[in-house]
């Protein structure tokens, strides 16, 4: 029966079937099913008039009209009245509709809505009002759903309310019986309600304990199968993915190891690397993420790997997301290799035509070994003769689409590494990269200070420029950074400017760089040429300094409008101080007035340096839609009911559920699991899977 269209379900047609399917994607009945609630009123609760307080609360009150007229004409015509509790007295307020309401006095009634603040007092801007004689005792027990609706569907008069009459039709299928997705193993382990009774409750709650109830179960069932399809993709790819085999650790990585290396590797380091080469050598393509705060050398360690891939007779190639920080490797790199027998080149946007010209010929042919650049190297042009490793920077840059052609430069698809500096809270690292092996690089080298991080009002400048001159007078260089985003470059760019002006006046003796996204790359570079090298002592830029940029003498970082920035932004960008011996240090400038969430930002920054710490943070201010890197990957928001942000626990249940599944029939091939089968193949059929795309 809930396999019906929408069209024939009660009270829907196929005007506003269209609509559904459109603005809910839903097909089926029992798809509509799945539409929940997103919030629940209390009915069982009345209130007086004095009572209301906010105006995020929905009320109820008991009591009549007094009087009621209509003011202005056509379409500015508007119904008001005043209600009382026999207390006191508020005003209702109509726009629309008014032909149909008919407001009678001294019947009593139920007001039922959410008050709105007008001027100093409250009123109510279009409530429901039932004569009491007609509200039934289902209408004021318990708990009241709310659906979230679309523009769309309100036009055509589907609202919550409206939704929940069509929900309300298919409750006599649901009492029939529904077809269970999780064994009553499963049930009884983790002390869940059945598929039937959940579906009940989530929409018709008796109480509070049981919409919760409902609200677990159906959470746990989501997260379940989203684990379940993850892992066993995850394993399955293992079984079936040939890779390159890389056992040897040979000429080349021992040279390099042991004359070379110009410190000693941290254990993270060390643990890192082996954790890389078992995968290496496993025969299987590794599809791996390597996470490791700023500063904690995962240059080294993508080097490491490149060395030992060229060992096994294979080539490497390694994709930054910026020109600067491709450069930047290329520089370090062939810095370190000295005069290694290994031919490294670089490849990017400005890359001169003669240059490819060389660069092209010898790559196909196998001349060169290592290849280091931005998303140039995944052009269709640039074809390797054997690629066996792939290595992506700041991975969390690139898109999904751009990641895969890297998959497709070798018949085979090579090893891949993909780094980052943004650490991912560990619930996303579950939902979202699920497929990745991870590492994870939690030690800094040592010697290092911690950042010292300060919130400051922007009113305080003077004494920023007073601590801005004695570091610059130690010898030490400053960063300061502005936000630039898109909608409003005009403006930035002016304050951008207008900061690097009142920078030149105030320190007439210094020099100043500046670089922002709008300057030529060979400019930008020169720029920041001059910056790396000390013959520059400030740097004003906007966020193209955010990723990867190394200058150790920097010891101050100064952020312009940082309420602007996301709390992962501003971590990177810390990170880009701290690099040397010396203190460094962080000063966040924000307007002296800042919202509630702001002023949570700025703590958190100033309270730690620990990039998970901060992660974590994030994605519970802002939620899973907006953490960096997810949002391509479209997955971790697209729970109906389940959120990365707060279920972390019902998640690592979910998980171990879908492990003891997995564990007792690897392939879902026995008659018991059939039921996850078909479910998965449902779901797989239905979505484009990104995930196995590192
Ligand atoms: P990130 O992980 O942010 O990419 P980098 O690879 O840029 O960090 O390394 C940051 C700095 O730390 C570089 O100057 C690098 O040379 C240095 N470094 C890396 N590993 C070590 C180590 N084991 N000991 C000391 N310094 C190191
Ligand atoms: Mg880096």
């Amino acid at each position: 029966m809930l396999d019906k269209d929408i069209t024939y379900c009660k009270n829907v047609g196929s005007r506003r079937a269209d609509i559904l399917r459109k603005e809910l994607h839903v097909e089926t009945a029992a798809d509509l099913l799945e539409v929940y609630p997103y919030k629940y009123i209390d009915r069982s609760r009345f209130y007086y008039l004095h009572e209301i307080a906010d105006e995020d609360t929905f009320v109820q009150v008991k009591g009549e009209i007094l009087e009621y007229h209509t003011m202005g004409i056509g379409r500015a015509q508007r119904m008001s009245a005043t209600f009382t509790d026999g207390q006191s007295q508020i005003e209702l307020v109509w726009f629309k509709g008014i032909q149909y309401l008919k407001l009678q006095t001294g019947v009593p009634y139920l007001l039922f809505g959410k008050p709105s603040k007008f001027q100093h007092s409250y009123n109510f801007v279009h409530p429901e009002l039932t004569p009491l004689d007609k509200v039934t005792p289902q209408m004021v027990s318990g708990l009241e759903p709310y659906y979230n609706t679309t523009e769309r569907m309100k036009k055509a008069n589907i609202n919550s309310k409206a939704l929940r009459t069509i929900i309300a039709g298919l409750m006599p299928d649901v009492e029939r019986g529904l077809p269970e997705t999780l064994h009553a193993d499963i049930l009884q382990h983790y002390h869940l309600i059945n598929r039937t009774q959940a579906i009940r409750q989530i929409h018709f709650p008796e109480d509070t304990p049981a919409m919760q109830k409902a609200r677990e179960r159906l959470k746990f069932e989501e997260l379940f199968y989203n684990q379940l399809s993850i892992l066993s993709r995850a394993s399955a790819r293992r079984r079936n993915t040939d890779g390159f085999k890389m056992p040897m650790v040979g000429r080349l990585f021992n040279t390099f190891y042991r004359n070379y290396l110009p410190f000693e590797l941290t254990n993270a380091q060390k643990r890192v690397v082996r954790e890389i080469h078992e995968d290496m050598k496993s025969g299987k393509q590794m599809n791996r993420l390597l996470q490791g705060d700023v500063g904690s050398g995962k240059t080294l360690v993508a080097l490491l790997c490149a060395l030992l891939t060229v060992d096994n007779g294979y080539q490497a190639c390694i994709m930054a997301p910026t020109e600067i920080l491709a450069q930047q490797h290329y520089r370090t790199i062939c810095d370190m290799l000295g005069n290694l027998p290994i031919r490294v080149e670089l490849l990017t946007g400005s890359t001169t035509k003669k240059q490819r010209a060389e660069i092209f010929p010898a790559l196909l042919s196998g001349e060169i070994h290592l290849l280091l650049g931005t998303h140039a190297l995944i052009e269709d042009d640039v074809q390797f003769a054997n690629l066996g490793l792939a290595i992506v920077d700041e991975q969390h840059r690139f898109g999904v689409a751009q990641r895969a052609k890297l998959w497709a430069k070798n018949i085979r698809p090579p090893h891949v590494l993909v780094m980052t500096a943004t650490p991912i809270p560990r619930t996303l690292a579950m939902t979202v990269y699920g497929d990745l092996q991870v590492s994870i690089i939690d030690e800094l080298p040592p010697g290092r200070k911690p950042v010292q991080t300060y919130h400051s009002s922007n009113r305080r400048r003077k004494s920023v420029n007073e601590f801005i001159a004695k570091q610059v007078n130690q010898g030490r260089q400053v960063y300061v950074v502005y936000p630039l985003i898109q909608e409003n470059e005009e403006l930035d760019l002016a304050d951008l400017e207008n900061g690097y002006n009142n920078l030149v006046q105030a320190f007439p003796d210094y020099r100043i760089s500046m670089i922002h996204g709008k300057m030529k790359a060979a400019d930008k570079d020169a720029q920041m040429k001059r910056f790396v090298s000390g013959e520059t002592q400030i740097l004003v830029a906007t966020t193209v300094i955010e990723v990867g940029v190394n200058v150790p003498n920097a010891s101050v970082m100064i952020i312009e409008d940082a309420e602007r920035f996301g709390l992962s932004q501003l971590h990177q960008l810390r990170g880009r101080v701290g690099r040397g011996a010396e203190q460094s240090f962080c000063v966040l400038l924000t307007p002296t007035e800042i919202s509630a969430d702001t002023r949570k930002r700025m703590d958190i920054m100033v309270a730690t340096n620990d990039g998970f710490r901060i992660a974590e943070a994030d994605l519970q201010l802002r939620g899973p839609g907006d953490i960096d890197g997810t949002m391509q990957s479209g997955m971790a928001f697209d729970f109906k009911i389940a959120n990365v942000a707060t279920d972390g626990q019902i998640l690592s249940l979910a998980r171990e559920a879908a492990n003891s599944v997995l564990d007792a029939d690897p392939l879902l091939s026995t008659p018991y699991t059939a039921i996850y089968r078909d479910k998965l193949a449902q779901m797989q059929s239905a979505s484009v899977e990104f995930r196995e795309i590192s």
